[in-house]
């Protein structure tokens, strides 16, 4: 099975390579070693078959034995040699190695060689001394024909002996090299391979999402290559990553601080996007997820209608649409598509409070033509009636009274409707100091006092003793505030009554509150008397010199004050009303109130 991984084929290839190339080196070693080895005996042999040939051929022709050719047989047993001489039809006539008689040589290949060619040689294992021997034969001839021939052997021991040596000597080496390449074969992949593993190790954990880890290797200068370009991919992952979730948060808080709803859906009306104010205007308790179908969880039919028209024709829609559910709050949607293909966005907009402020301008309008309309119908009226003849001086005193009597209630309508205008364009810019608030109560309670005593109504101030009442306000605007409350109470309180301005404090708030024992307001009417011009009773209202904007007055100022004014009522018992202002010190270290 191959390896899998980079070092291991690395490793596999090289033991391959160093194994192959023992094996051819040994093979091709030993052959041309055998070769070489065989040569060198050849050419002794050859040199030897000439040297004894003379000695041969006296043998051959004298068939006998002489001294030269004793010597020879001695010199080849000296030099390890075998020499033989035999006839043309291998009888053996002479042999160092064994005395004749020998068994026939005829057949013998050497000599079957040699007969033909003139020499001849054969490699094979001596039948008559049991060696592996080389032999070379020479064909002698005697005037001009074969007589016989001259054979000389030598045994391959020693050569076997020493290719055998080499093999081993070869052997031993190329082991000792098979094992010192793996072992180089193993530092260079483990060189090469480590820092790729180490590149694999740290790539997986940035693609997992850790993109603060970087490569560190030491390795091929390739590798290192390699891990730097990873480790600036990493980088500039990270930083895109880094600049896109910065601006989904932004995106995101921009939609969540938005107090327009915002839906954008795809072409199949699928969710893409809503915002915290959409979910609250279509009264979900959270937004819809991306991919949400909208109509499963919402009824909406205007906004379904012009969101379809949207998507199928292009079509833009502006509008007003009641909110589905019933309370009555008004949404004014404006739905475009997103093009190319992305679907349609609708903004939605809580528009309850501007329409209801729309109305009120035009009701607005309206009470005061019709406020003015009956004081000025009766100045006019009085003023053509004095202008009849014949008058006399009583009625005459009467139009004119009636007259200032109206014109002065014109201008006391003005008079309020100017100062109502003031406040509200001071609104939140009204100057204010740090001021107790019992100063601007007794200023008002000072001022009314005449009028109370004259109506037989008895008016007390009860303030708490050394607790602070100190708030910031603007001294004028409060001291309007209470004047207002207690004229009302005085005006609303007959004869005999009484009217208790309180003064309080609490943790957080300083709070002032007129009651008085008079006629009281039904409760139906509590929800509505602070609007402008609105009365419970018209007629007394008026009798009583009233413009029917005090409480507006007093609501605005408040409000400009951060504070709030509230109400209690018993038809026939009397009225309380109860102005709250933020306190402007703890009570534990608050100085005493003067
Ligand atoms: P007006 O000039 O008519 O007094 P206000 O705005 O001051 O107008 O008051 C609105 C209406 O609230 C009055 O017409 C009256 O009917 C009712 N109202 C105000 N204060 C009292 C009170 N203390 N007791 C009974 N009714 C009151």
């Amino acid at each position: 099975m191959t390896p899998k991984t980079l070092s291991g084929r690395i490793f596999l290839a090289c033991a391959a390579i160093i194994a192959a190339l023992l094996l051819l080196v040994s093979l091709l070693g030993e052959r041309r070693l055998r070769a070489f080895h065989e040569g060198e005996v050849k050419q002794r042999l050859r040199t030897a078959a000439t040297l004894f040939s003379d000695a041969a051929v006296t043998l051959l022709s004298e068939r006998a034995s002489t001294p030269a050719l004793e010597r020879a047989l001695e010199l080849a047993r000296a030099e390890g040699l075998r020499l033989t001489v035999l006839t043309s039809a291998g009888e053996v006539l002479a042999d160092s190695d064994a005395p004749p008689p020998l068994a026939g040589h005829s057949g013998r290949p050497e000599l079957v060689a040699a007969a033909r060619d003139g020499e001849g040689t054969a490699t094979r294992k001596s039948a008559t001394t049991g060696i592996s021997t080389f032999y070379l034969a020479r064909r002698l001839d005697a005037a001009g024909a074969p007589i016989g021939f001259v054979r000389v052997g030598a045994g391959l021991e020693s050569t076997m002996e020493s290719i055998a040596d080499l093999r081993d000597a070869l052997l031993l080496s190329g082991m000792a090299a098979l094992l010192l390449g793996l072992a180089a074969a193993a530092v260079v992949a483990r060189w090469l391979g480590k820092p790729l593993q180490e590149i694999q190790r740290t790539a997986s954990q940035i693609a997992a999402g850790g993109l603060t880890q970087r490569i560190r290797v030491s390795g091929p200068t390739e590798a290192r290559g390699l891990a730097s370009c990873l480790n600036d991919l990493a980088e500039q992952m990270r930083r895109w990553i880094e600049t896109l979730e910065r601006r989904k948060r932004e995106t995101e808080a921009i939609h969540a601080s938005m107090n327009e709803g915002v839906i954008a859906v795809d072409p199949r009306e699928r969710i893409l996007l809503m915002n915290d104010a959409a979910a609250r205007q279509l009264g979900l308790k959270q937004p819809l997820p991306a991919g949400a179908e909208l109509w499963q969880e919402v009824r909406f039919p205007d906004l379904e209608r012009a969101l379809r028209a949207a998507l199928t024709t292009g079509a833009s829609w502006r509008g007003d649409a009641p909110r589905p559910g019933r309370d009555e709050r008004v949404l004014a949607l404006s739905v475009t598509r997103v093009d190319p293909g992305i679907g349609a966005v609708a903004l939605l907009s809580d528009v309850t409070e501007l329409r209801r402020l729309d109305k009120v301008r035009v009701d607005f309008v309206a009470n005061v033509s019709h406020e003015m309309r009956t004081p000025l119908t009766a100045v006019l009226g009085a003023l053509e009636t004095l202008a009849l003849p014949d008058q006399g001086a009583a009625d005459q005193e009467r139009f004119l009274d009636i007259a200032r009597r109206n014109a002065l209630r014109m201008q006391a309508i003005v008079a309020d409707l100017l100062e109502l205008s003031r406040i509200e364009v001071e609104g939140d810019r009204m100057p204010m100091v740090p001021l107790s608030l019992d100063e601007p109560v007794r200023s008002a309670l000072r001022a009314l006092s005449m009028t109370a005593e004259a109506k037989g109504i008895e008016l007390s101030l009860h303030v708490p003793p050394g607790v602070s009442l100190r708030v910031n306000g603007n001294e004028k605007r409060l001291e309007q505030v209470f004047t207002n409350l207690i004229d009302n109470a005085i005006k609303y309180t007959p004869a005999g009554g009484r009217i208790d301005v309180h003064l309080a404090r609490d943790e957080t708030t300083v709070s002032a509150s007129v009651a008085d024992t008079g006629m009281g307001m039904p409760a139906s009417a509590l929800p509505r008397i602070f609007e402008r011009f609105y009365r419970v009773d018209k007629s007394r209202s008026r009798e009583a010199g009233g413009t029917g904007l005090g409480l507006a007055i007093v609501k605005h100022c408040v409000k400009a004050h951060g504070g709030e004014v509230r109400v209690e009522s018993t038809e026939g018992e009397g009225s309380t009303f109860t102005v709250s202002l933020a306190a402007l010190e703890c009570p534990e270290n608050a100085p005493a109130a003067p």
